[in-house]
Order: C-alpha cells, then sequence, then structure tokens
C-alpha cells in the first residue's frame, strides 16, 4: 500500500476554505457543514423532477419524467424486474438541458449535472420503492422530443 500523504488529510473545506474536511467518507473535500449544505441543495433541484407513473403491470412499471420549468415531458423511465434484479432503462428528450449543472456553488470543485441528479431521484423514487437490491441503468439520449406512435392489435 502507498504511503498516505498527511497533507490530504490536513486539507480545507472546498467551500469554505476554512474548516477541516471530513466529508464524503473515503473522498473527504468539505467540511460537515458546507457538506450538509450542498447535499440540501441537491435536493432542493431533485425536487423540482417529478416522476410519473403511468404504467404499471405485475414486474414492470414506466414513469414519464417532468421538471418543473417544462409543461412537456422531458424523459421517461422503464423499469423492468426479472425476479432478481432491476433493469431501468432511461430515455433523456432534447427538450431539457440535461448537461448543465443542476446548481453552482462557489468555490465548489464538484458540480452536478441534471442528468446526475435526476439519477438519485430515480433510486429514492422508484429503485427504493421496488424493494432496493442490485438494479442496472441504461440511459438514452433522444434525439426526437416525441416518440413515433404505433398501435396495432393481432
Ligand atoms: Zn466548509
Amino acid at each position: 500500500m502507498a504511503p498516505r500523504k498527511s497533507s490530504v488529510a490536513k486539507s480545507k473545506c472546498a467551500l469554505c476554505g476554512a474548516k477541516e474536511v471530513s466529508e464524503p467518507r473515503g473522498e473527504e473535500r468539505y467540511c460537515r457543514d458546507c457538506w450538509e449544505k450542498k447535499i440540501a441543495v441537491e435536493e432542493i433541484v431533485a425536487r423540482e423532477f417529478a416522476l410519473k407513473r403511468y404504467i404499471r403491470a405485475h414486474s414492470a412499471e414506466k414513469y414519464l419524467i417532468y421538471h418543473s420549468t417544462i409543461k412537456r415531458p422531458c424523459g421517461q423511465i422503464i423499469v423492468v424486474d426479472d425476479g432478481y434484479d432491476l433493469f431501468l432503462t432511461m430515455v433523456l428528450y432534447p427538450n431539457f438541458g440535461w448537461d448543465e449543472s443542476g446548481y453552482h456553488l462557489d468555490g465548489d470543485p464538484e458540480g452536478r449535472t441534471f442528468a446526475e441528479i435526476l439519477v438519485d431521484v430515480v433510486a429514492t423514487e422508484v429503485i427504493e420503492p421496488w424493494g432496493g437490491g442490485k438494479w442496472h441503468l441504461e440511459i438514452f439520449r433522444s434525439a426526437n422530443p416525441d416518440a413515433e406512435d404505433w398501435n396495432g392489435e393481432m
């Protein structure tokens, strides 16, 4: 094992530049106060998203993703439970700035995009209610805001 640099343990918080780092565990970059502030901001940003379920089957669900700034859905999620793991497929529509920073804190070395924050929302609102466990998520970017709809009967 490589020797630990003692300077890392003593470094100051990236946000306030005053207190010593203690969070997050293993990758300490923030003091506890600033970390809690950052988490609180992320929670506010996360609450701007709303997941609305519109198909509910025995072992699958489909949700539309809404953001408070736009009327139309900006994505969708399909969840399939194969009896062991959860398989999620997320499609992000081009009508929302998914790659933009979800928030800005002065001096913060680690921002997060809306797409990354959405993954937290999905974990809390979809994966946990399904019972948690092992899950796999694929994210696709759609070129069109609207789906091409086909209907049939055989
Ligand atoms: Zn701090």
